[in-house]
């Protein structure tokens, strides 16, 4: 079994990745005296009952379930798990477990870290999405008024990441996770991104084993961001390559109309870009953006949608202020940069962008 080790300042676990170990499980967990386990309906159906009966080798086990998609992440469910947790007289001895993907693993994990003053958790996931989610301790829900708005740090216990789970997802879905392999490699790892763009098929259809090896170099470059700058005072901002205007893309067309990690890829390809023109970095924008293309990432920004009417939203961008924008460049594939921008400026530079 494949196993990497993260440590911040405020805790140490292991990320496992291969069949789950109770004997791990038990030991990250400190013996739990019970156990609530979260999920999605899409996920407990495939999954649920076996894991159940894996964890129900180690402690009682309580199970909730969720609807599935973004839509879990709001006050309603956080408040039904806390008063089922209660119910079910969980207390500080207790742990709770997320089987699933970045959805469930944010809300789940907020709500450990907020039950009793916060309870250990693990994550069990499912998504490949959730190599880049369930690792770093960021958790939280959704506010009508924005995305991830409530939350907390609270690093789970351990991470048991088994490929086998991720072999029902669409793809989809896979390609919405693997955009976020595709951002580690380029924030951080030249020949993992050679590795990546020497073979398309492996990115758009992995087997076990490449799936097994991207989640695992995807991991160990988080996990060494997140090390260094736990609560994103410094380079753990390093993450958000692709995401400035990916998240803009997001909240223009409206969340679920198309994946994160759709619109992080398109907001990639943009900083791709931006760094040529503004660092003149060489980063071969052309192969890259044919590359994308090969592996079926859409281009959204397509003429329909109009810079002012989306430039609004990379302002609210959480990074922003003072009518700048912040975004992560690449002086080199591996060597990320951050750089502000005017609005002025970045309406300028999108223009440009969008008619080369
Ligand atoms: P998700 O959890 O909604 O999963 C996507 C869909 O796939 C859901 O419909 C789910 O039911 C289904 N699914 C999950 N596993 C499956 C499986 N094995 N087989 C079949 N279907 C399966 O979404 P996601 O893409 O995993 O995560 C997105 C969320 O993660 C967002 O809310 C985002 O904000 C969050 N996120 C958090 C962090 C963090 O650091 N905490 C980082 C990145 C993203
Ligand atoms: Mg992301």
């Amino acid at each position: 079994m494949e196993q990497v080790a993260v440590k911040t300042t405020s805790s140490s676990y292991n990320v496992y990745i291969g069949p789950v170990s109770l004997g791990a499980v038990k030991e990250c967990a400190e013996n739990p005296k019970k156990i609530l386990l979260i999920s999605d309906k899409t996920v407990y159906s495939l999954y649920g009952e076996q894991v159940k009966t894996l964890l129900g080798e180690i402690a009682p086990v309580e199970c909730l379930v969720v609807e599935s998609g973004e839509e879990a992440k709001s006050f309603e469910e956080y408040y039904r798990i806390l008063t089922f947790a209660l119910e079910k007289e969980l207390d500080r001895s207790s742990m709770i477990a997320a089987l699933g993907g970045g959805v469930v693993g944010d809300l789940a994990g907020f709500a450990a870290a907020t039950f009793m003053r916060g309870i250990p958790f693990i994550q069990i996931p499912t998504t490949l999405l959730a190599h880049d989610s369930a690792v770093g301790g960021k958790t939280g829900i959704n506010h009508p008024l924005g995305k991830n708005m409530i939350g907390a740090f609270h690093q789970p216990a351990g991470v048991f990441y088994d490929p086998q789970y991720l072999q029902t997802l669409s793809g989809g879905e896979i390609r919405s996770g693997m955009a976020e392999v595709i951002k580690h490699a380029m924030i951080a790892d030249p020949l993992f991104l050679e590795w990546l763009q020497s073979d398309s098929k492996a990115v758009m259809a992995p087997d076990g084993q490449q799936l097994a090896y991207m989640i695992k170099k995807g991991i160990e470059i988080k996990a060494q961001i997140v090390s260094q700058d736990e609560k994103e005072k410094g380079i753990r901002a390093y993450l958000n390559f692709g995401h400035t205007l990916g998240h803009a893309i997001e909240a223009y067309m409206g969340y679920g109309r198309i994946t994160h990690g759709d619109a992080v890829a398109s907001g990639m390809l943009f900083a791709a870009w931006l760094s040529e023109k503004v660092l003149g970095a060489d980063l071969n924008y052309t192969r890259l953006k044919e590359w994308f293309h090969s592996c079926s990432f859409p281009q959204p920004l397509v003429p329909e949608m109009k810079t002012e009417e989306f430039l609004p939203f990379m302002l609210k961008d959480k990074k922003a202020g003072a009518g700048k924008i912040i975004m992560v460049l690449l002086e080199r594939i591996g060597a990320p940069v951050l750089y502000s921008f005017s609005r002025e400026e970045l309406q300028a530079l999108l223009d440009r962008y969008r008619k080369e």
